[in-house]
């Protein structure tokens, strides 16, 4: 008997020894799911005149709503929400009813149950509308940023697929009315569906398709905001990841404290960073066709986005799985 019990065991130890940790995972082979193509054809959906300029609270943002839902159902990501819904519905009335209802849409990636720590990754799918007879596509804000969120959690989905949960869950955050003011962030980061204490981090895409001026002859950059401003050890972390999987070229003259454009405050992160969460706002600068008409998905430089939602991806990853989150050691609150 005692024979039979010690070869069980053993069995059992070799058994556990061959299961992979994520940690020993190389997180490149999901990343490779991170496609030109796949941004692409989800862009010309999501940046259609069908979708009306995906103004809040409209017929067309609703569809825009459909979309990011259906994606989510079709590769098995569900809500975070208690009843199942994948909508967080903002009521008229929180917007002093100058707003028609609208929702922020969510998608769950959970952990593997050794913390209830999570990170959110968050875009605006909400953009201008239609004015007069011209539609206001937003393929680049934030449409770029959109389905960038939409192809992240789908890597992440393979590899839970494959047997490797992150060890924190991630929330995948497609936040309504960032034009009218970061109100759809504001919203859940006042009814936040996990505690805010309990959220390590959040990375923000607002604007990530194009290449401005600055960088017609070099478009492998991308501009970094707020990586440091909280978290020395997010910045380096973000460092790191990106010299490892992605060489971009990470430009942080838009972080400067005394930047006049304020872009730190200006996207849907300073929700978070208000609370003392670490963030960082990835931002291909500004260009001509910025809040025009003519911000369309032929403009966008898909091979470029697919790179830059690669380097989002591999920093959230690390985020996800290290040991321990990234340490505050410059917080702002009292
Ligand atoms: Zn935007």
């Amino acid at each position: 008997m005692r024979i039979i019990y010690l070869f069980l065991c053993a069995t059992f130890f070799f058994a556990c020894k061959a299961q992979k940790e994520v940690s020993d995972v190389d997180p490149e082979i999901y990343a490779q799911n991170i496609k030109a193509q796949t941004l692409k054809d989800k862009l010309y959906v999501f940046a259609s005149d069908e979708f009306e300029g995906r103004d809040t609270g409209k017929e067309g943002q609703k569809k825009a709503a459909k979309f990011i839902e259906n994606f989510y159902k079709s590769i098995g990501v569900t809500s975070p929400l208690k009843d199942g819904s994948y909508f967080q519905e903002i009521p008229s009335s929180y917007f002093n009813d100058r707003l028609p209802d609208t929702e922020n849409v969510l998608g769950f990636i959970p952990g593997d149950g050794s913390t209830d720590e999570i990170l959110v990754l968050s875009a605006h799918y909400d953009h201008i509308g239609v004015k007069g007879d011209k539609i206001f596509n937003g393929a680049d804000d934030d449409g770029s940023g959109s389905v960038a969120l939409l192809e992240i959690a789908n890597a992440f989905k393979k590899a839970v697929d494959d047997g490797f949960k992150p060890k924190r869950g991630i929330l995948f955050l497609h936040v309504t009315a960032e034009e009218k003011g970061l109100l759809g962030s504001k919203y859940y980061s006042e009814n936040p569906v996990f505690p805010i204490d309990a959220t390590v981090a959040n990375l923000n895409t607002d604007m990530i398709g194009r290449v401005d001026d600055d960088h017609k002859d070099n478009p492998n950059y991308f501009y970094l905001i707020g990586s440091d401003r909280l978290s020395t050890e997010l910045h380096e972390i973000s460092e790191a990841t990106n010299e490892k999987y992605v060489q971009l070229e990470l430009d942080y003259k838009y972080n400067a404290k005394d930047d006049p454009n304020r872009f730190y405050y200006r996207s849907d992160h300073y929700n978070f960073a208000k609370f003392d969460i670490p963030v960082i706002f990835y931002f291909n600068g500004t260009h001509d066709d910025y809040h025009q008409h003519t911000d369309t998905p032929d403009k966008i430089n898909y091979e470029l986005l697919a790179k830059r939602a690669k380097l989002i991806f591999y920093t959230a990853w690390e985020i996800a799985n290290r040991d321990k989150r990234p340490f505050v050691d410059q917080p702002t609150r009292k």
